[in-house]
């Protein structure tokens, strides 16, 4: 058994089989031959061998013909690695005694090289460790030929362990099969981590390298609560698991009641718990979990895996199928955050493409696709409660551009003698410093804030919310974001411009005494958070929150500030405190 140590971000156990995918995102499979299949599998490996040789031969030599020997011995080097003796003895005798298919010995053995090299102290064979993992993939390659899986095929339970999930990969995983998923890198703040809670798929991210560890096949354990991903583990923690898997069905069972009653205070002040959603479909869990409304509907997601550009068709039909689910319900629709880690739109070449073009610049950089996004939520705001949201406002020039590309987009409707709601909210999010400090003029100009602690937290630290290496400094606990939160929720209440809050933070139940007390009524969660958090609003008294409220600013560091937290949510709703 081996134990990993990872970032949770998202809650749940998922026990299973893993598949294991190659940095080419193909799966590794593991598959036990038959014993009178071993002759032919044999001669299957020779195959792969003989092939594999061949194809680096014949970069050797081309390499060799345009740039002079010295470049093609790199290829020579691992022909000599492919045709090792050693190697081709432990993969017969894995095939042979052991049963393995080829694929699964080729990589088993591999790997384990893999692994030996890294453990060097050597940074000439650490570079050596990617000659190895290309001579797996060359020999998979040959093996599987046309028979290699994507993502996608899966057709069986697994837990897939990857070194990176991109959050359009992430949305397409196939909620019926993948129970779970690790991947090597990604931090806590980062929208596959967003996709998976709202996929309401265990996850755990940012682990480091493991997969080396591990063959398609192995019994694998994702934990989400803890951020712990165990290999092969044994019997005793398996069972300890499966006891916690009952345990964590009967609490859903326990909260499952709480649907029908409203987010209201033991004191009487009602709460708004509305959701978080990535996609139309999303509404459902929303609607399930009696939430309120849409709080935050991300319509950048339209963007990911899309073959083409959205039209306005295909905006609309989006925004319409959320409106007549919501039936009167407010929605808040944030119009696209695109960049950073949710596109590809150039951010491979882009130096810090968080500070990038991203997001309300884009939009505002790209008027025609701006437009047609606005065309679409406007028309859509007919059909009931819908309210626009801007993401990323830096400036108050910013905020009054996009006003006024929205006026023109309406003004344009009007002539064309479409019918929509001429006062449709407007508001904007909260989530770079700038506006915080200019906040008092901001709240003149919106109906409505959105605290987004995911960027806030961000860009506060300087610290990035999908790099591991940071992860210990990224914290939305941490005292500076808390401050620009208090700041941001005074300037509001002070001209009852109404302020909701809609990064991770809010669906975390050990914030939300804290929150509360701190002014906030309105919480926008992922779908999954909705009865816990509802449960801690309705144990809890206004005036008890804004004591925890005022001794958490008198802490110094998030620490302090979360095990001060962990305590108080342990008084009022122990069962929630693992
Ligand atoms: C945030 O930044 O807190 C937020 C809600 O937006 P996103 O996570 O999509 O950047
Ligand atoms: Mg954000």
């Amino acid at each position: 058994m081996q134990k990993l140590q990872g970032i949770a971000v998202s809650p749940g156990v998922a026990m299973g089989e893993a598949l294991v995918m190659d940095n080419e995102g193909f799966r590794i499979p593991r598959r036990f031959v038959a014993r009178d299949a071993v002759e032919h599998e044999l001669e299957r490996l020779d195959q792969a061998i003989r092939a594999a040789g061949e194809e680096i031969d014949a970069n050797r030599q081309a390499v060799s013909r345009e740039l002079g020997d010295q470049y093609g011995a790199v290829f020579s080097a691992h022909l000599q690695m492919l045709r090792d003796p050693a190697l081709r003895i432990e993969l017969d005798e894995m095939i042979r005694q052991r049963h393995y298919s080829p694929e699964y010995a080729v990589s088993r053995a591999l790997r384990r090289y893999a692994k030996v090299f890294q453990s060097i102290e050597s940074s000439y064979l650490a570079e050596r460790v990617n000659d190895i993992f290309d001579i797996e993939k060359r020999l998979l390659r040959n093996l599987l030929g046309r028979r290699r899986e994507e993502l996608s095929q899966v057709i069986s339970p697994v837990v897939v362990l990857a070194h990176n999930l991109t959050p359009s990969e992430t949305a397409n995983l196939n909620r019926e099969f993948v129970r779970g998923f690790a991947t090597e890198i990604g931090g806590p703040g980062s929208h596959t981590a967003i996709v998976a809670e709202g996929m309401e798929i265990p996850a755990v991210v940012g682990t480091g390298p493991f997969l080396t560890d591990v063959s398609g096949g192995d019994l694998v354990i994702i934990d989400g609560d803890l951020g712990l991903v165990i290999l092969q583990p044994d019997e005793e923690t398996i069972a300890r698991y499966r006891h916690e898997a009952a345990e964590h069905v009967s609490r859903a069972t326990q909260l499952e009641a709480l649907k029908e009653l409203p987010a209201e205070t033991a004191d009487g002040v009602r709460i708004e718990l509305f959701g978080n959603i990535e996609f139309p479909h999303e509404v459902r869990h929303c609607v399930e979990r009696g939430s309120d409304g849409i709080g935050l509907y991300r319509t950048e997601f339209l963007y990911l895996g899309a073959a083409s550009e959205p039209d306005e068709a295909v905006h609309y039909e989006a925004y319409a199928s959320v409106m007549n689910e919501m039936h009167d319900r407010p929605v808040i629709i944030r119009t696209c955050d695109l960049g950073a880690d949710k596109v590809s739109h150039d951010a491979e070449e882009t130096r810090n493409p968080t500070l990038g073009l991203r997001s309300i610049r884009l939009s505002l950089k790209n008027l025609p696709l701006f437009r047609v996004q606005l065309r679409a939520l406007v028309r859509a705001s007919a059909l009931g409660d819908l309210r626009i949201m801007f993401p990323l406002i830096s400036t108050l020039l910013e905020l009054r551009q996009a006003k006024m590309v929205l006026a023109d987009v309406m003004e344009d409707l009007d002539e064309e003698g479409v019918k929509f709601n001429h006062q449709l909210p407007v508001g904007m999010m909260v989530e770079v410093p700038a506006a915080v400090l200019m906040i008092d003029h901001f709240v003149d100009e919106v109906d409505f804030l959105s605290i987004g602690t995911n960027d806030l937290t961000q860009y506060t630290l300087a610290a990035d919310r999908s790099n591991k290496d940071v992860a210990g400094l990224y914290s939305s606990a941490d005292p500076a974001v808390l401050r620009l939160i208090r700041m941001a929720i005074t300037a509001a209440d002070l001209k009852q411009v109404p302020v909701n809050i809609c990064g991770q933070m809010s669906g975390n139940s050990l914030y939300t005494l804290l929150l509360l007390g701190l002014g906030l009524r309105r919480l926008s969660v992922p779908p999954s958070t909705i009865p816990e958090i509802k449960m801690v609003c309705r144990t809890v008294t206004i005036p008890q929150c804004q004591r925890v409220a005022d001794h958490v600013m008198t802490l110094e560091n998030s620490r302090d500030i979360k095990n001060y937290l962990r305590d108080e949510l342990k008084k009022v709703v122990p069962q929630l405190v693992s």
